[in-house]
């Protein structure tokens, strides 16, 4: 090989490909003074590129709405709104009237310092508009200097894109047939890795300059579940890595039998084996993967994704559709999780020292009625079309169930009182995700139908590792026998409380431990839809009895690193 390259996994996964740059179309923004007599033409100018501009845009967020669903679309409504932003198009105007200068440049210019000033804020999600901004910007000064943009078709079936870092309208554009995508820049929570997900191709983030050395045409393997890229691999290892690529199709391909059969032990232990979903957009995926429920809708995806807060019938529609598109199966809708590392443009978070200790999700929500009341008024009206369950995150005591529910029975009370329709009985649970919950867990019981444990931030609090940050993901572990310990506590508390008790953290889709987990006394694992016929498989083979004494042994182990060893060696099936 001439180069193996590391960057951040965004999307899973393993491909082999060919590279091709995907290049903007560059163009000099040169500077002129222009006279008084000419700001009006020139200001028509920058009026008429920015209708086109908008109209391309239009364009560009019917074809993703038709391709990839309603909130991937939502992305370009933020482009649109930068168009008609004064502190964006409004100042160029000024500039243009009060320096007296050329549209190109000013646009270039305000497009600079507005995308500096975003990617320099703290929270991930904002410094990710930034490239949106760079998007637009890049859009008007084409349109200004009469230049075409970038010709996708140049990318082939069976390409590797190499860009810089890829917008939004880059992603829209990309052709069908691409194997993978690799970046410079760009983050796991971008737009670009939700595409490349919701796709399902590989995709490394952060390569850095590095990724200079790539030339077009030359041969990459890229490994999204590890981050690494591999350019120009010499002829075994494309062998090692064609046969990596056949062998993940055929495991697939054999898990897929899998995927429409009721999730069974092999001695007929009944388990709920269901899909985490950010939203409408995830559901066909989930459903064609044989989900046969939704364990987790992460709701945040719809506030992040506007540009205000959203309203009550905007939810409503988008959880009726979701509860109505899995047929009476039961669909858990986790209330608003923000806060920590997912911040909303549109409103102003106190700057917090330790945000993922902070004033994050149910504590936000408590704290903001209303915005809370909204929410769970679109819930309980979704609730008449379908099975939906009410999940609040981040619960660490009972004091904030008891405010949650009676904020519920408010918006019912309310919901009466305007003769809406609202299902009596609506299952009502928590997520256990912080360490006191689990702990706790024989008491919080008490009080709901459902617990669903949390592993991605249960890992992080209890081992005080965050799950973030690279320099700490050798201790970031969800099956540290801590961990495990916490998991076997709520198990137990809420199976002698007569109470379902779930998984949707990452760890419910690791295949490897679902022996374990099922030893554990979980009765529901909720995990991204691709994982679904693999966990439905693994189960098929398991028995219960032999399951119960490997979780025992696990939780006795003294040494975290041999925990997934040890569960793959003693494997009953
Ligand atoms: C979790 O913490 O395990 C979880 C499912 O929630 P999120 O990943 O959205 O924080
Ligand atoms: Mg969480």
């Amino acid at each position: 090989m001439d180069k193996e390259l590391h960057g951040i996994a965004a999307a899973p996964g393993i491909a082999l490909g060919t590279s091709v740059w995907w290049r903007q179309v560059e163009v000099t923004v040169i500077k002129r003074s222009i006279s008084a007599s000419a700001v009006v033409a020139e200001i028509d100018r920058l009026t008429q590129a920015v209708q086109k501009a908008a109209e391309q845009i239009e364009l560009l967020k019917e074809v993703t709405q038709t391709r990839l669903g309603k909130e991937e679309a939502a992305i370009f409504e933020a482009h649109l709104s930068f168009l008609s932003d004064p502190t964006y198009v409004g100042e160029m105007g000024n500039r243009i009237r009060n320096d007296l200068q050329n549209a190109d440049y000013v646009c270039s210019q305000v497009t600079e310092e507005m995308a500096l000033m975003l990617s320099s804020l703290p929270d991930e999600y904002l410094r990710a508009r930034s490239a949106d901004i760079q998007d637009v910007g890049h859009r008007l000064v084409l349109l200004l200097s009469g230049k075409q943009a970038f010709d996708p078709t140049l990318v082939k079936s069976g390409s590797v894109v190499v860009a810089d870092e890829l917008t939004p309208s880059d992603t829209i554009q990309l052709p069908e047939g691409i194997v993978a995508m690799v970046t410079k820049r760009g983050s796991k929570t971008g737009h670009a890795a939700i595409m490349a997900r919701t796709l399902g191709i590989p995709m490394v983030v952060g390569l850095g300059e590095d990724l200079e050395s790539v030339h077009d045409a030359d041969v990459l393997i890229v490994n999204g579940s590890a981050g690494q890229l591999v350019v120009n691999p010499d002829a075994n290892e494309q062998h090692i890595a064609m046969q990596a690529v056949a062998a993940d199709k055929e495991l697939k391909e054999r898990a897929m039998a899998f995927a429409n059969k009721p999730a069974m032990t092999k001695d007929g232990h009944r388990i709920q084996v269901f899909a985490n979903i950010g939203g409408l957009k995830d559901v066909k995926k989930a459903l064609a993967h044989g989900a046969e429920g939704v364990g987790l809708f992460r709701t945040e995806f719809l506030y992040l994704e506007n540009i205000q807060w959203p309203t009550e019938d905007e939810q409503f529609t988008a959880y009726r559709e979701v509860v109505e598109a899995f047929s009476g199966n039961p669909v858990v809708i986790r209330t608003l999780d923000i806060g920590g590392d997912k911040e909303l443009p549109y409103t102003d978070f106190a700057k917090e020292e330790n945000p993922f200790l902070g004033h994050r999700a149910i504590r936000f929500c408590l704290a903001n009625k209303d915005i809370f009341k909204t929410q769970l008024r679109a819930l309980l009206r979704a609730s008449v079309y379908g099975d939906l369950w009410i999940m609040f995150p981040m619960i660490e005591n009972v004091a904030e169930i008891l405010a949650a529910k009676q904020l519920l029975s408010e918006c019912r009370q309310e919901l009466a009182q305007k003769n809406m329709a609202v299902k009596d009985d609506i299952k009502v649970g928590i997520m256990i995700e912080i360490p006191a919950a689990a702990v706790m867990a024989d008491i919080l019981a008490k009080y709901v139908d459902f617990m669903s444990i949390g592993t991605n931030d249960l890992t992080q609090y209890t081992l005080a590792a965050d799950r973030g940050n690279e320099l700490v993901a050798p201790l970031y572990d969800a099956v540290h026998p801590a961990v495990l310990r916490l998991i076997a506590q709520t198990c137990k508390a809420a199976n002698d409380a007569g109470i379902v008790v779930g998984m949707c953290g990452e760890l419910a889709g690791d295949a490897t431990m679902t022996e374990v987990l099922l030893g554990l006394g979980l009765k529901e694992l909720s995990m991204s839809a691709s994982m679904v016929p693999a966990v439905k498989e693994r189960l098929s083979y398991l028995k219960m009895q032999p399951a119960i004494e490997v979780a025992e042994a696990v939780l006795k182990l003294e040494n975290p690193s041999v925990v997934k060893e040890y569960a793959a060696a003693h494997l009953t099936c």
